[in-house]
Formats: structure tokens, sequence, C-alpha cells
């Protein structure tokens, strides 16, 4: 069933910091403006951000639960016709270590995840001209014939523009170029989009980092393909290089405005009734968005391009405003010529940054469902500090990780782990399936970190380095996608 929708309304004659404005924005009663959103990130201090993202997530999602999903990360190909300067993971078909996974590999790694309970595969790769569309078809019919429970959360939106530069679809836009591959693929066994190469809208940014990725009107595009196919998708940010703050809030306000436009198109969806938690009062019913959550994580720079960039700050002549800050617009579209040293200088984003990013995402996306954590970048800890400022989900249970790992950061745990971070984050652990209904609360003694007696000895394992055969996968971004 369907609701009509209609956004909160905008007061923008208020400061940002009024307390009544951001209650009224915790209680989904009214909505930040860009100007507003900015004068949050700039000046908020970072406990009072906390506290109102926390606020917002508590109206969301109650107080009690919060989740994370079994799934895993398949990267089917390393090999990639763009040149993105944060990526480490990418090479030319020629290269040795070049690769892409047989059908049957990514098969095997499937049954690995229907072992451990896993609901979900997230199947991404680089933007590889020699696999034709046949090679997709085939794999995802495939994959459904012999995994028919497992959800496929495959194929970003850089991915199917590429897919529409490769096949050559007929159609007279860009939009039912996308539509004709989109329909095959759904009708093949893909079952949702996940948000991977968001980056950073904003053009001036975009063009510096991104080398021949597609632009962010295409890749909202796509994600509008989608939903008006029924898939539901996520949104993703890669923030604290050289863009500045404006770019992101420029950045939540595309992807708020994107969500406007199919939630008045098509109505906002009621969450399934959940028979996990009938009866405990704990999870709001609220519509949901075809953007069903949001995850931002910081650029992690070890082995790639970008990462050689100086950071700001190094040099005795960097004085003044951040390079980034000078070129950022709310509107995205800066004059990169604004600073000299736009793009040659960085400023990464440590645990603070990140977390006033991710409360002001939880904040100012409010037609957006979950706020994930980013653990896998920011560490375990951070990431339980995360469920208090606006997060509402830990993401997935790494059973491989090859994105982030390619770029230095390596942070890996199982099930029990990852439970026992949430429930010493004072939260109830509960599994979660693609659209975030509950699929197992942990409230027993049953429940997978209760029934470890001794964590001294529990170990968790990578399944990719224990099996030295394979080949090094890479990848794109984190769980995120
Ligand atoms: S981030 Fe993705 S699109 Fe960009 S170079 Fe790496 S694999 Fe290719």
């Amino acid at each position: 069933m369907t609701h009509t929708f209609a956004p909160p309304p905008e007061h923008p004659r208020l400061d940002a910091s009024d307390p009544g404005l951001l209650s009224a924005v915790s209680s989904g009663q009214a909505r930040l403006t860009p100007e507003q959103g900015l004068e949050l990130m700039r000046g908020a201090t970072l406990l009072s951000l906390g506290r109102w993202a926390d606020a917002r997530c508590r109206a969301l999602h109650g107080p009690i639960i919060r989740t994370y999903i079994i799934d895993r990360n398949i990267n089917y190909t390393n090999v990639c016709t763009a040149r993105c300067t944060f990526c480490a993971f990418r090479r030319d078909g020629d290269e040795a270590d070049a690769y892409t996974l047989e059908h049957e590999q990514i098969h095997e790694k499937i049954a690995e995840l229907v072992e451990i309970g896993g609901t979900q595969i997230l199947m991404q790769g680089g933007m590889n001209p020699d696999l034709p569309l046949d090679w997709y078809l085939d794999l995802l019919s495939s994959i459904k014939a012999r995994f028919p429970q497992v959800h496929v959360h495959a194929f970003s939106p850089p991915e199917l523009i590429e897919f529409v530069n490769f096949f050559d679809p007929p159609g007279p836009t860009l939009e039912e170029k996308i539509r004709w591959v989109m329909v095959r693929l759904q009708s093949a066994g893909l079952d949702s989009v996940p948000g991977g190469g968001g980056e950073i809208f904003a053009d001036p940014v975009r063009r510096r980092i991104g080398l021949g990725k597609c632009d962010a009107e295409a890749w909202l595009t796509t994600m509008y393909v989608a939903h008006t196919l029924g898939m539901f998708t996520s949104a993703t940010m890669m923030f604290g290089h050289i863009e500045g703050y404006a770019d992101r809030v420029h950045h939540m306000k595309l992807v708020r405005d994107w969500q406007d436009r199919i939630l008045k198109e098509a109505g906002a969806t009621e969450r399934r009734s959940d028979e996990a938690t009938k009866g405990r009062g704990d999870r709001a019913t609220e519509g949901m968005g075809h953007y069903v959550s949001f995850i931002a994580w910081p650029f992690q720079r070890e082995n790639t391009p970008l990462g050689r960039v100086k950071d700001w700050g190094a040099q005795v002549e960097d004085t003044g405003a951040f390079p980034g800050d000078v070129v950022a617009t709310l509107a995205g579209d800066g004059d990169p010529r604004a600073h000299a040293d736009f793009g040659r200088r960085v400023r990464m984003s440590g645990s603070t940054d990140y977390l006033r990013t991710q409360a002001l995402s939880r904040l100012f996306l409010d037609n957006i469902y979950s706020i994930g954590a980013s653990w896998v970048t920011m560490g375990p800890h951070i990431g339980q500090v995360a469920l208090k400022f606006g997060a509402n989900d830990m993401g997935s249970v790494m059973m491989e990780e090859n994105v982030v790992s390619s770029a230095g950061t390596t942070y890996c745990l199982d099930e029990p782990v990852l439970c026992r971070l949430i429930r010493e984050s004072g939260f109830v652990p509960a599994q979660r399936d693609n659209v975030y209904d509950l699929l197992r609360v942990h409230d027993g003694a049953e429940s997978p970190d209760l029934r470890v007696s001794d964590w001294s000895k529990h170990r968790t394992k990578r399944l990719h380095i224990e099996r030295a055969a394979e080949p090094i996968e890479a990848a794109l971004t984190v769980s995120a996608k």
C-alpha cells in the first residue's frame, strides 16, 4: 500500500541552532534548508549535533533495536575503464593481477554466505568492456536458479551507465536506454541497486576525482529508473578529500530532492508488518521512500593517486580557507578556478568530522529511512558511537572486505562481534533484510553474542584470507553500496 507524500515545511528564517527548529526536525515536523544544514555542519557542537540526530533516529526507529545484515561483497571484476583518483582497486585488462570471476566462483561464494545464514549479496565490479550483456544475464539467472532465497543487490549506477555505453541499447534518451538494460537485468534476477559511485555530486569535485565516471545527473537518473521499476536502493557519499562542506550539503540535497520526486510520483510504501517485533512498540511504521538508506564514509587514502595529494596545512603557503570550501557552493556549481590549489590539497576526515557528517545526514535527509554506520572505514568502536549519532544500522557482517582493504583499512567482524558491539552500545541487535524488515531480534540467551562464553578465544575469520589461491579482490567502497 502507498501513501501520498508531502515533505515537511522549511523555516528558512530560523537560525539553524534554534532548539524549536531542531526539535521539529527531529520529530519529522520540519525540514532543514541547505543553508541551515551548512550552518550546522560548520558551527554546531559535536555533541549537540549528535543529540539531535539521535532524537531523529529514535523517532524513526524506536529506542530499542539497532540492526545489521548478513551479506557478502562480491567484486566480480577489477578491470575498469575509469581512472578514479581515489581508487586502489581498478586494473587495466592486461595487468597481471586483473581478474574476472567465473560464474561458478561467484556461486561458491554465495553458497558460503548461505551456510552462515546470509540473505543478500552485494555484487559490484569495475566497468569491464569485455563482458557482454549475456554474461550478466546468465550470471543473474544462474544465481536465482541456484539461490532463489538470496537477494541480489548489484551494479551501482556507474556500472549501469557503462552498460549503456558498452551495449548501445535502443532509446531516444539516457533514461530510456538505462531502462532497457535494467528491465532485462531485473527480469534475470536483479533485486535492487546499491548506491556506489556517488562520491561527491558537485561537478568541480566529481570531474577532478572521478575520471571516466558518470556525472551526478546520470547517477541520479539511473536510480530514478530503478525506483520507477519498483526497486529500492541506497545512496552514498564519500567525503573528506578535496570537497568543501557545502559540497556535502549539496550532495545530500540532491538525494533528498530526487527522493521527493519519486515519493510524489509513486507515494511512500508502507512497511511490512514485522512478526518479530509485533506488539513491542519499538519500530516506527512510517512510510518508506525508494532510497531506503544513506551511508557516508571518509576517503581512505592508502595506495591511491588522490592519497598522494598533500594535506591542507602541510605547506607554509597553505593559509586561509581550505580550497574546497572556496570553490564549493550549495548549488554544486562552484568555479574550480576560484582557488589555485583546488584539487591539489586534501582535507582528510577524522572521527569527529565523520560523526558530524553522519549526524547532519540524519537530520537533513528527513525522507530517508535508514542511516548506516561506516565501521568498516572508521573502526568498530567509532561504529558504536555512530549508533548514538543518528545511525540505526551497523551494515554488514564482513565475510570478506576487499574494497577498503585495497586502500589500506581492514576491519573484519563476524555476527557475534557485531551483535556484541550493538549490545554494548545500549541496544538490542537484530538481523535485518534488504528493506530493513527484521529477521531475528537477539534478545534471548540464544543470541549470537551471548552464546560466546570466552571472548578471548573468539576470532573472526576472513574467508578470502583463508583461501590463498583466490584472486585478490579489491573493492570500490564498503558494504555501504
Ligand atoms: S572507483 Fe570504480 S569506476 Fe572508479 S576506477 Fe575504481 S573501479 Fe573504476
